[in-house]
């Protein structure tokens, strides 16, 4: 069955669906995304992701493509149209089609954003079997822009960054500036010390991912201490665990950092614990 995509208000067949070679996303990656994960056919955190999506649009002065409520919609509408059980739906919004390439941003009032929307499917995304053995990562040192808190378009680097794990035999990088961990290619980064979960702070260093606010919260309600600062490869190296969380990995042990096993090369408990509370809230809160 041909994927149905959404484009600017249509829903079209994907090899139907099309944007401009003037987009502004395809030109200058100037445009923002969210991945927003569907289990059992419902939406996982879907205010979460909007009101980052707007935070992100915000931040570039790009215009909202239309109101929160169409969001949901054309969210909705997608699940049903592609009998969506398991996978997740993207959703980019870019600056738009001037019609022309220039670096000075278009007028709002003539050029409007593009929106396009498709869904994955990922059956068992829940149970992914890599949740059982683990992760292993390399470290890279974190050379992209200063502004990791909006979620743009710009996945070269992090792209790059799987690749090099890829060769090394490892699973993903996580990355460096200034001796210190800011996050994965694609998740935020947590060690367990002395039963403390340890998570780099918020700041313009990392995403603000929607799913680490989620775990964090119920770490806490689980009475688990949360400490958020930096920490190092050698500290995460020496910790009895760590694990790193994203909208679609849930919450995925890391057993291996540069080669050196964390606690015994296993999953740990509170990686295994938060992975099971949060896909279990979630569920039960998905709409
Ligand atoms: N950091 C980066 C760099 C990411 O790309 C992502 C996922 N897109 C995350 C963290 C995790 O964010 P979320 O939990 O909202 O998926």
């Amino acid at each position: 069955m041909s994927r149905i995509v959404y484009v600017n208000g249509e829903y079209l067949p994907e090899a139907e669906a099309t944007v401009s070679v003037f987009d502004r996303g395809f030109l200058m990656a100037d445009g923002v995304y969210e991945v927003t994960s569907v289990l059992g056919g419902k939406l996982i955190d879907f205010a979460g992701h909007q009101l980052r999506l707007a935070r992100s649009l915000k931040e570039l002065e790009i215009a909202a493509p239309c109101s929160d409520d169409e969001l949901l919609e054309i969210h909705r509408e997608l699940v049903a149209r592609n009998d969506l059980t398991d996978g997740m739906v993207y959703l980019q919004v870019t600056r738009g089609n001037p019609g022309d390439r220039d670096f000075v941003f278009p007028d709002p009032a003539t050029t409007r954003p593009t929106l396009v929307m498709f869904t994955q499917s990922k059956p068992g995304l829940a149970d992914n079997p890599q949740a059982k053995t683990g992760i292993k990562v390399i470290s890279i040192e974190d050379i992209r822009w200063g502004r990791r808190d909006i979620k743009t378009v710009q996945l070269l680097y992090p792209s790059m960054g799987k690749m090099m794990a890829k060769k090394a035999g490892a699973d993903d990088a996580w990355l460096v500036e200034d001796g210190k961990v800011t996050e994965g290619t694609s998740n935020n980064v947590y060690i367990v010390k002395n039963g403390r979960i340890i998570t780099r702070n918020l700041s313009h260093d990392i995403l603000h991912g929607i799913t680490r606010a989620a775990v964090l919260r119920f770490a806490k309600e689980a009475q688990m201490v949360v400490e958020e600062r930096p920490f190092t490869i050698e500290e995460a190296q020496g910790a009895e665990e760590a694990f790193m969380t994203s909208a679609s990995a849930f919450v995925m042990p890391v057993v291996a950092v540069d080669g050196a096993s964390v606690g015994d090369g296993t999953p740990g408990p509170v990686a295994k614990r938060l992975r099971e509370i949060y896909v279990e809230e979630s569920r039960k809160a998905a709409i």
